[in-house]
């Protein structure tokens, strides 16, 4: 019985990460992206799988899909109560499939349902964060949903931050929080206001006014193929690669499209690809066994970001590969007006350096950017925490972040800014309005496991990442990967050696990227 009784657990579990990722390709689709379809001959998957998850998608739209899945998820939590599972007699997968399985449907994870019923929808928060100017204009709304998180986490932050990561505590957040920010503050603290404009206004001015450069990339970026083979020459991509007119959205390892945004800057459709690139090889390399189980999904939101993150930020804007790249991209496409070294210090600064006018999370520098993070890390504790009601928080939230971005960026770089509208503000990211609360704090995290993770892998290298990265090899890092993070999926925690958060390395990567673009003080 015991042994039946797993095979019922595991089985129902297979058809709820199929719903699940079937739910991801199909809102997708709802969003006007291009159809994000799984095919048989660009992945290596069982065919079946294939057949079973574009039936879903052909008759369902998103709602029927989460409807099923909602039922699906009663229907394991259920079976949990009823089946006995004598778990020593499974073999060790599928111990640890029902293991996680059963801790993933007591805890919940993802948007709470409460919350769902307020974002989702034609009238949804979703729908009007986007189009909003003001924040007054969802306010409401939005008080109602911090409302239902405090309700749901008891004002315990540490609840909303365990639907999207449950390995990480908000104590080991914070101390992530602070060690950075006392990194980072000290860095733009040392640098003068004028050299960091200068730099810019000479590096880096220059590529986006050079009007030949950018219809020459505008239509070139059209081509799928460009991408792949210019960010990831010579090393296959398995996955479909395609180009999005926003965001970005992937399943799991039958579906991870790599998406940019064409109405960006060309060379941010490049950096955001490297980025997915990440989601995309780490789904690739998952365990096919464990197809739609615990043990073949990727292990938990932050190293998601984490891998990606070690390909945008420590493989794609380094500097060695960025001479690579930028060499190569630009003969092949005939650019030769000036010195391929040019390109390169051009592209390399554009990712790296400190732009002083910017206010976005998403454009930001890797040395102002886990400070971004940290000021809507800051707030959304604070609103879910804070024995104040709701909606006086929120009324002051545009001040509160106006008077954190001065405090962590502004005021040490030396800048003077303005207050800032609301729409570089609050209604600045769409996390919120999604109903995501506590996912910000995964991207420093994921900053910080991949900046000890590009440590590792240069120490395994006999002469360094580097020289392997300026010929345009990305294979120590992708082996990586695949080897100490995807064959595990969410047993990663359990099995890896890598589960490692030290904010001292993503310090010391901020120290030398400094360095490295404004030298010697
Ligand atoms: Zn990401």
């Amino acid at each position: 019985m015991s042994l039946e009784a797993g095979e019922e657990i595991l089985e129902k579990r297979r058809e709820l990460g199929m719903l699940e990722v079937a739910l991801q390709l199909s809102r997708s689709e709802d969003s006007s992206r291009p159809h994000l379809r799984p095919s048989k001959e660009s992945i290596q998957v069982d065919p079946d799988l294939v057949d079973q998850m574009n039936e879903i998608l052909d008759n369902s739209t998103a709602s029927d899909i989460e409807r099923r899945k909602n039922r699906k998820e009663g229907e394991l939590s259920q079976l949990f109560e009823d089946v006995d599972v004598e778990e020593d007699e499974l073999e060790y997968s599928s111990r640890r499939n029902v293991d996680i399985s059963r801790n993933e449907i007591e805890r919940g994870s993802g948007v709470i349902p409460q919350v769902a019923d307020i974002v989702e929808g034609d009238n949804g928060l979703k729908q009007s964060w986007g189009q909003a100017e003001t924040f007054d204009e969802v306010k409401d709304d939005f008080i109602q949903m911090i409302e239902e998180y405090r309700e749901f986490s008891g004002g315990n932050y540490d609840e909303v931050l365990a639907l999207w990561e449950p390995n990480i505590d908000s104590t080991e957040i914070e101390e992530i929080v602070e060690g950075v920010k006392q990194g980072a503050m000290p860095i733009l603290e040392d640098l003068d206001i004028e050299d960091v404009r200068n730099h810019w206004e000479q590096n880096v001015d220059w590529l986006e006014t050079d009007t030949e450069l950018h219809e020459v990339f505008e239509n070139t970026l059209a081509s799928q193929e460009l991408l792949a083979h210019y960010i990831f020459g010579g090393n296959p991509v398995k996955m479909p690669v395609r180009i999005g007119s926003s965001g970005m959205e992937y399943g799991n390892s039958i579906m991870a499209p790599l998406e940019t945004v064409e109405d960006r800057f060309w060379l941010k459709c490049f950096d955001t690809t490297a980025h997915e690139f990440g989601h995309t090889y780490l789904r690739q390399e998952l365990s096919e066994e464990n197809t739609f189980l615990p043990l073949g999904e990727p292990p938990s939101e932050a190293v998601d970001e984490g891998v990606a993150r070690l390909y945008q930020n420590f493989v794609f804007r380094s500097k060695p590969f960025q001479k690579h790249f930028s060499k190569t991209v630009t003969q092949d496409v005939g650019l030769d007006k000036r010195d391929p070294e040019e390109y390169g210090e051009a592209f390399f600064n554009w990712f790296n350096a400190i732009n002083p006018e910017n206010t976005e999370r998403i454009s930001a520098d890797p040395i102002t950017y886990p400070l971004h993070v940290a000021i809507r890390y800051e707030l959304e504790k604070e609103l879910i925490e804070s024995d104040e009601p709701a909606e006086d928080i929120v009324d002051d939230l545009g001040n509160m972040w106006n008077e954190k971005f001065r405090e962590y960026i502004a005021e040490p770089l030396g800048a003077e800014i303005e207050d800032m509208p609301d729409s570089e503000t609050v209604l600045q990211d769409v996390h919120w309005g999604k109903g995501k609360m506590g996912y910000f704090p995964n991207y420093l995290v994921g900053d910080v496991l991949a900046s000890g993770w590009r440590n590792a892998i240069s120490e395994q290298e006999d002469d360094g990442l580097d020289s392997k990265l300026q010929e345009g090899n990305v294979s120590p890092v992708n082996d990586f990967i695949a080897e100490e993070i995807s064959q595990y999926g969410k047993d990663f925690l359990q099995k890896s050696d890598y589960w490692e958060i030290d904010p001292e390395n993503y310090v010391q990567f901020m120290q030398e990227l400094s360095q490295e673009i404004y030298g010697q003080k």
